[in-house]
């Protein structure tokens, strides 16, 4: 729920809706234009709609009752009860390879804490991981509930052809919906942790060295191969020249006078993404870095200005250390172009000015928010981690991961005894019976209707 005293207009992300089709075409467009509208987001509305249904529920109460019994010839029974959190059963954990232990255990933690048996499937393109993974890990644990499965693509497409009770999945958009596809076959829940461009907005009112560290450093992390690192920044273009020698020193600094010399920088995966790494590099004009090495698979920090949306490195998600500019007029304009798209995994604003990054937040839809900072929010187990629309579904880190590993069975026990008082609730309803049900009713702790 927003905070009191919000003031900042209210829009909402999202790609344009695709128009309907059918009898409720226009029922549903209207809905879509109210909610792109930002109205339902305000507290004021929230509340005033809550307090409506509870007007409809008091008021009304006499016609539900007489809807109720005409169509199914009986009044509704709330109880108490208690939630019991139960495993699923056997779960399929398949992960990618840029962070190939990170991304394979600490899915593996929520699924054993919560008492699951577990099928782990690391990437293929991480071998040395996959191997470890495969050989080693199974000797520490009970190998009756616990198996690697070693397998590429078309090995992983039979593997889910198997009913899995659960299949957390954290690797791109694209497999993403193979393994949605597969997981509907058997209707099996799935969590989705995906990739995408997070937008990066650095307003004018910023100290553009402080700026320069935290994105170079998080954009180069890993050589750029992290699913949330900041993808593209947008800004003005007085801001961009102040922020790109800003970022060459930056990087000097990090890296040194030769990026590649430097132990802290890593390497491309492998050659089919080097390969692909090298053609964006062809994208707009490169103001700092561009330099390559395939035989070590090396890519420079780069940053790339003058980038025409159309070009390839501003339609996928880059996942290397290559970092575009886009130069927009303000934050209206930074705001529509980053609503425009997908919803992204993570979204940064940096501004001096706090009303600034409340805007962005307010203003927009993303997995996770960096204010000021890179993505050290899925350090914090506190916090649940997971994208929203094209990034995912789902999260986890933390108790999130029990949870999402869990049932949440909803039960109700009875005492075997008390049959008198039971039954008050059972027809034929005198107008004294009536009486008795709509005060425990109303009560809100009766666990005998
Ligand atoms: P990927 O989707 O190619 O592969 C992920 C996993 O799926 C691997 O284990 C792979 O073997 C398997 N796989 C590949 N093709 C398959 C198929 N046809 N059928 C079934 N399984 C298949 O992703 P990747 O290249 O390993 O990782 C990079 C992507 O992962 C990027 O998009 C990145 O943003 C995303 N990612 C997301 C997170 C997150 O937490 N949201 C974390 C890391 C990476």
């Amino acid at each position: 729920m927003s905070g009191e005293g919000d003031q900042v207009p209210v829009k909402t992300s999202g790609p344009e809706p695709t128009p309907g089709m059918g009898p409720f075409s226009d029922t549903l467009r209207r809905l879509r234009e109210t909610f792109r509208s930002g109205r339902t987001k305000e507290a004021e509305f929230r509340i005033s709609q809550l307090e409506a249904l509870g007007r409809f529920l008091e008021e009304k109460k006499t016609l539900l009752q007489e809807a109720l019994a005409e169509d199914l010839g009986k009044f509704t029974k709330l109880n108490s009860g208690f939630i019991r959190k139960e495993p699923l059963g056997l779960v399929l954990i398949i992960s990618p390879w840029n962070y190939p232990i990170n991304l394979t255990l600490v899915p593996l933690v929520g699924a054993l804490a919560a008492g699951n048996c577990v099928v782990l499937k690391p990437s293929e393109q991480s071998q040395s991981t996959e191997k470890v993974l495969a050989e080693v890990l199974p000797q520490y644990l009970d190998q009756s509930c616990f198996a690697v499965v070693r397998a590429g693509p078309q090995e992983t497409e039979h593997l889910l052809e198997n009913k899995f009770d659960y299949i957390f999945f954290t690797g791109s958009p694209r497999v993403g919906k193979l393994i949605m596809a597969a997981a509907a076959k058997h209707l099996t829940p799935v969590t989705l942790e995906l990739g995408g461009k997070n937008p990066c907005y650095v307003d004018d009112d910023c100290d553009p060295q402080t700026v320069a560290n935290r994105v170079v450093f998080f954009r180069y992390l890993n050589a750029g191969q992290t699913c949330v690192a900041p993808d593209y920044v947008l800004c003005s273009r007085e801001t961009q020249e102040r922020l790109l020698p800003a970022m060459q020193s930056a990087i000097t600094q990090f890296y040194g006078e030769d990026p590649k010399a430097s132990p802290d920088l890593g390497r491309i995966i492998n050659q089919k993404h080097f390969k692909r790494l090298q053609g964006l590099l062809r994208c707009g004009r490169v103001a700092i870095g561009g330099q390559s090495d395939e035989t070590e698979r090396y890519i420079a920090p780069t940053v790339l200005v003058d980038v025409q949306e159309t070009e390839p490195v501003m339609q996928e998600e880059i996942f290397g250390p290559i970092l575009p500019l886009v130069t927009v007029r303000g934050l209206d304009e930074a705001v529509d172009f980053i609503t425009r798209r997908e919803k992204p995994l993570a979204l940064y604003a940096f501004s001096n000015n706090s009303q600034v990054v409340d805007q962005v937040l307010e203003c927009s839809s993303s997995g996770s928010f960096g204010g000021n900072e890179g993505f050290t929010f899925l350090t914090l187990p506190s916090l649940p981690f997971g994208g929203i629309g094209h990034s995912g579904m789902g999260r986890y880190h933390g108790k999130f991961s029990f949870d999402t590993f869990s049932h949440y069975r909803a039960c109700m026990i009875a005492y075997p005894g008390l049959e008198k008082l039971h039954e008050l609730r059972y027809p034929p309803y005198s107008e004294k019976r009536k009486n008795f049900i709509t005060w425990s009713l109303n009560s809100q702790s009766c666990t005998i209707l």
